[in-house]
């Protein structure tokens, strides 16, 4: 990448929304370096971008010192965007201790790399700051019900510690700071073992194995498709907002997860049987979206209804099955 044109920073930005946003922003001209560990990340999510010219790709974690590589671009960035954390329930447990530091330490030197450059910056927290939520659907202004010591603490206490920063190196006057808070999100280029409900449903579907259900399936979710969430950040980081506050980013309908298995079996238009699991600890009973504030400050709404969204999740997912299957030496 070799001119002086303004950069913007995309941290995690292999991953599944993150190499999302990193297509949305080239398709609009921007100068975007993405800088991921490629822990839960895929390398194959950014093929396509490593060859256009205002792409590049730095390999580092951000509980690190960032490296060389990033920090010769300091003065250049405009724009930094943490979408860096692994983010699946499965996944982030996996290494408990590197989750919460993604989030505390990852996020604090993003926070300082921002205030060196003059950039803006924009953390994707999540619904999990919301624990188990006694209000419903979830405001803003709801302040959570998580478990501090249950196994998603490393997550959702994580998450919460980096909004904290956030907000205080904005109070400090130190950073112009944006805070999103993502709901279920689907789409192409999830990963295929995420272990996350849509990604699992979608692979057995298509391997006809039984739909896993984990509880009674009467837990509720609210799923956007990835390319609603990607503008609505977008969106959030370009708006000017009257005052500093979180936002919502998320598609307020929401279904049991009984709901979704019968909504993929007719999609699948065969009989597909199911089973059940144990709930796991600490899993929200309910969760949706109150988006009036994104509605009413960014002009966003989520526009892909959830059948249309599935609909391009199987294509993709099917097509990414078929291409593991066949052996690299055939
Ligand atoms: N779930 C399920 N079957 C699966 C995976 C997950 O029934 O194969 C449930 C899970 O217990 C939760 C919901 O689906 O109630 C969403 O889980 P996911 O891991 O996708 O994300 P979460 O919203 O819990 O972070």
């Amino acid at each position: 990448m070799k001119t002086n044109k303004e950069l913007t920073l995309v941290a995690g930005g292999a991953g599944f929304i993150g190499s999302h946003l990193c297509r949305f922003l080239l398709d609009r001209g921007e100068q975007v370096v993405c800088l991921d560990n490629l822990q839960t990340s895929r390398e194959a999510n950014i093929l396509s971008l490593e060859g256009e010219s205002g792409f590049e790709f730095v390999e580092a974690d951000i509980v690190d010192p960032l490296p060389a590589s990033i920090l010769r671009h300091a003065g250049r960035f405009t724009r930094i965007y943490n979408l860096a954390c692994a983010a699946s329930p499965e996944l982030y447990q996996a290494d408990p201790e590197h989750t919460m530091l993604t989030n505390v330490l990852g996020t604090d030197r993003l926070l300082r790399l921002a205030e060196q450059s003059g950039a803006r910056f924009l953390l994707t927290s999540t619904s999990e700051v919301y624990g188990d939520p006694e209000m419903h659907p979830q405001r803003e202004s709801y302040r959570g019900n998580v478990s501090c010591t249950g196994p998603r603490a490393c997550y959702d206490e994580g998450k919460r510690a980096a909004e904290a920063l956030t907000f205080d190196f904005l109070r400090t006057s130190r950073v112009d700071v944006r805070v999103a808070r993502i709901f279920n999100t689907y789409g192409p280029q999830m990963r295929l073992d995420d272990g996350r409900v849509i990604s699992n449903l979608i692979c057995q579907a298509l391997s006809g194995e039984p739909l896993t259900i984990y509880g009674d399936g009467t837990q509720t979710r609210s799923f956007c498709y990835v390319g609603d969430t990607v503008r609505g950040l977008w969106r959030l980081m370009e708006s000017d907002l009257p005052e500093p506050q979180p936002i919502n980013i998320g598609n307020p309908q929401e279904l049991t997860i009984n709901e979704l298995v019968e909504t993929l079996r007719e999609m699948a238009g065969r009989p597909i049987e199911v089973c059940h699991r144990p709930l796991p600890t600490d899993d929200p009973r309910r969760r949706r979206p109150d988006i009036t504030l994104a509605h009413e400050l960014l002009g966003w709404k989520p526009t892909t209804p959830l059948r249309e969204g599935l609909r391009t999740t199987l294509t993709w997912f099917g097509s990414e099955l078929q291409r593991n299957r066949v052996s690299p030496l055939a």
